[in-house]
């Protein structure tokens, strides 16, 4: 008997009556680790018609009184950091150490949102005309919902419902079906820190639940983080419902490598943004552009990748976990084979590793490197998602940056060099949303917002920080003025001038 996981509805755990359910399985072991339900509409119905009615009084709630439920949440979550890690390694496969750090990401957004009043202050213009004072005030939009991939279960929720529910929206939460166990452990801990009843409301399911969300009308913006093909389908079908969308989306992150580089630093770098998480972060470096004499860093690349160990992510000493499933991992291994025969060099292939024998059937690839890729290349023009590194040459700096710049992706990219100019330029010319100067996974912290580019994303808000407070209001505009009794009137003034 496995657990069947719950939704979320007006506060309560709530069991649901979908006929149709989906196993969550141990990608390092395949145990099946429960069962997720694909929602029906009623539930669906049922979910935003509670977070319709908590909106109500929850809207008007004091900032303060928000604040402390999240600076009591950020406490719940450090004091089980450990607990939902091992859920998190359990049902996604990532290592002990990086599910923490997962955990760890989305906790800074929460201790964020514990701290945004600030962020939420409107701005006022005294005397704009005689007597006429003008303010802007940002009020909540109502229901939010947000849709999450399965590469960051907890990181990704905690974007999400924290900053909209702080905003003073209400929220539906609708977790990658892969493994929703850690983010459901998330929410019954935010429950437990004080949300009120119908705040926060979880469903599950494929893309008849995402397509009823984006449809509803009482759903008023919706986040979304996953693949492009998806992320596309959720801006156009939310978008032409009249709601307000974010959608940030997949990607192909470039680390461009100049000679003068700290050789030791950057391979360490290039390994580890390479295939930590078995490749499956959006802000994974999965090309390296080796400029000029940077290119012969080639075989020593292989041997530091060559000693990553291979295994259950729970295991001490794990480097690389396996990928998310069966279907990932024959997806990687066949884009693996298809570089191949399109011609890039094989400079090592992480088919077939070897793993300790308890793990034997669980969704192994090991680190891979190409070689010799370029644009037209399906290892190139896809993003793989998984453990492999394409290596691409350029002559000099501004080759590398029209190579990248080419590229249609623009979620993140990396340079590596000893020299302040070049990194200078680089930053400036690269059309890049989020740039690292030795950093190789450059995602900011969250006095910052999330700001992938160009076809990483769709909207024009990133999720969390300045930008996410903007997301989750509307910004209203109140010109007003007051009359005393001495006050003498000036007639009637039929121009468009405040007078
Ligand atoms: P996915 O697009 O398959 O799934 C994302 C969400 O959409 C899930 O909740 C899923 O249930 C739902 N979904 C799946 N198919 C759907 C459909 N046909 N219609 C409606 N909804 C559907 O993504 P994934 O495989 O879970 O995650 C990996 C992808 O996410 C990668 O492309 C990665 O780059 C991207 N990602 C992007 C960012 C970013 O910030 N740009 C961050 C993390 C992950």
């Amino acid at each position: 008997m496995v657990p069947n996981v719950k939704l979320v509805i007006e506060g309560k755990l709530v069991e649901s009556r979908a006929a149709e359910w989906r196993d969550v399985v141990n990608p390092a072991t395949q145990d099946v680790l429960a069962r997720a339900p694909m929602a029906t509409s009623d539930e669906v119905a049922a979910a935003v018609a509670s977070a319709k009615k908590a909106f109500a009084t929850w809207r008007f709630s004091p900032i303060g009184v928000r604040a402390r439920i999240f600076l009591a949440y950020q406490g719940l979550i450090r004091e089980h950091m450990k607990e939902i890690a091992a859920l998190l390694t359990k049902e996604q496969g990532k290592t002990l150490a990086d599910a923490e750090g997962d955990v760890f990401r989305g906790l800074e957004v929460v201790e964020h949102a514990a701290n945004i009043g600030t962020l939420q202050m409107g701005e006022l213009a005294n005397n704009v005309a005689t007597g006429v004072d003008t303010y802007t005030v940002l009020q909540p939009l109502g229901v939010c919902a947000g849709i999450t991939p399965f590469n960051f279960p907890a990181m990704i929720p905690l974007w999400m419902f924290p900053m909209a529910i702080a905003c003073g929206n209400t929220f539906v939460l609708k977790p990658s079906e892969q493994d929703p166990m850690c983010t459901m452990r998330l929410v019954e801990l935010a429950l437990e820190a004080g949300l009120p009843p119908g705040v926060l409301n979880v469903v599950h399911g494929g893309a008849s639940v995402v397509d009823a969300l984006c449809d509803h009308p009482d759903v008023k913006a919706v986040s979304f983080v996953g693949s492009t093909r998806v992320g596309t389908h959720v801006y156009e079908r939310a978008t032409r419902a009249k709601k307000r969308v974010q959608c940030m989306m997949g990607a192909k992150n470039h680390a461009v490598v100049l000679p003068d580089a700290n050789k030791e630093q950057t391979l360490n770098a290039l390994v580890g943004a390479g295939f930590g998480a078995a490749g499956q972060r959006c802000m994974a470096a999965s090309v390296a552009v080796l400029v000029g004499e940077a290119q012969r860093w080639i075989p020593e690349l292989v041997e530091r990748a060559k000693k990553l160990k291979v295994g259950d992510g729970a295991a001490a000493g794990t480097d690389v976990g396996p990928v998310i499933s069966r279907s990932a991992k024959e997806r990687v291994e066949s884009l693996i084979a298809r570089g191949q025969a399109e011609g890039a060099k094989l400079e090592l292939d992480g088919r077939g590793p070897s793993v300790a024998a308890a793990v034997k059937g669980g969704n192994f690839v090991g680190p891979t490197i190409f070689s010799g890729v370029k644009p037209g290349m399906t290892i190139y023009d896809e993003e793989i998602f998984g453990p492999v590194l394409c290596i691409a040459s350029a002559a000099n700096l501004d080759e590398a940056i029209a190579f990248v710049n080419a590229n249609p992706n623009g979620n993140g990219t990396a340079i590596f060099t000893q020299s302040g100019a070049a990194a200078r330029k680089f930053q400036e010319e690269i059309d890049v949303g989020q740039v690292g100067i030795n950093v190789p996974i450059p995602v900011p912290v969250p006095l910052f917002s999330f700001t992938g580019s160009r076809a990483s994303k769709l909207g024009e808000l990133g999720p969390y920080g300045k930008q996410v407070v903007l997301f989750y209001t509307q910004t209203k505009t109140v010109t007003a003025r007051w009359f005393d009794d001495s006050s003498v009137s000036g007639g009637v003034n039929t121009t468009i001038t405040l007078r």
